[in-house]
C-alpha cells in the first residue's frame, strides 16, 4: 500500500479517497479533496498559495533541505524479495521516521529562538535608550541604576552571540548534525548492499 501525496497540498491520500486525474500526457495527479483537486483546475500555483506545504518549504518556514527525505525518494530499480531485507526496511523506516520528526521539531524550535531573541533584545533596547523615562536624570536611585548596566551588558553579550551564531552556524553547526545523518545512512546503506550481494 503506498501512501501518495496530494499534487497540490503534499499531504497524503489514502487507498479509496481523493480524486486521480490522468492527463492525456499520462501524467497521474492523484488530489486529496476536492479544495486541492479545484484549485489545480483554476491552475493554481501551489507555490503561491499559503496553506499548502510547497509553499511552506519554499519560504523556509519547514524543513526543506535535509538529507532524511533522500529516503522517500522514488527508486525504480527492481529490488528480488528477501526476508532480511524486508526486516531491515521496516526497523529502518521506524528509525528514520523518528530522526525527521526530532530535526523539523528542532528546525522548529530554532525558528522560535530567533523570536523570542529579537523580542528581548528590543526590551533591553527600551531600558537602555528610555532610562530618562523610567528615572528623573538626577533622581537617586541605586536599584534603578543597576538595572540599567545590567540591561547594558545583556544587550552587548546578546549581540556578540548573533554575530557569533550567524559566523558558525552555516560552518559548524550543520557540518555535526550531517555528520550524525551520513553515519545512520552508511550504516542503513552498507546493510542494504550487504544483503543485496548476499542475494
Ligand atoms: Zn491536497
Amino acid at each position: 500500500m503506498r501512501l501518495e501525496p496530494c499534487y497540490f497540498c503534499s499531504s497524503k491520500v489514502y487507498p479509496g479517497h481523493g480524486i486521480t486525474f490522468v492527463r492525456n500526457d499520462c501524467k497521474v495527479f492523484k488530489f486529496c479533496r476536492s479544495k486541492c483537486h479545484r484549485a489545480f483546475k483554476k491552475k493554481r500555483n501551489p507555490r503561491k498559495c499559503r496553506w499548502t506545504k510547497a509553499y511552506r518549504k519554499a519560504a523556509g518556514k519547514e524543513l526543506a533541505v535535509d538529507k532524511v527525505f533522500e529516503f522517500e525518494k522514488r527508486r525504480d530499480e527492481p529490488v528480488k524479495y528477501s526476508r532480511e531485507l524486508w526486516q531491515n526496511t521496516v526497523r529502518a523506516i521506524e528509525r528514520i521516521q523518528e530522526i525527521k520528526e526530532r530535526r523539523q521539531r528542532q528546525f522548529i524550535m530554532n525558528r522560535l529562538q530567533v523570536g523570542s531573541n529579537n523580542r528581548t533584545e528590543d526590551d533591553l533596547k527600551e531600558i537602555t535608550q528610555f532610562m530618562h523615562l523610567i528615572k528623573a536624570p538626577h533622581a537617586v536611585n541605586p536599584e534603578l541604576d543597576e538595572v540599567h548596566e545590567l540591561a547594558k551588558q545583556r544587550l552587548e553579550e546578546l549581540k556578540a552571540n548573533k554575530e557569533k551564531l550567524v559566523s558558525t552556524n552555516k560552518s559548524k553547526k550543520t557540518n555535526k548534525k550531517r555528520e550524525k545523518v551520513e553515519v545512520i545512512m552508511e550504516e542503513t546503506s552498507e546493510q542494504n548492499a550487504a544483503e543485496l550481494e548476499e542475494n
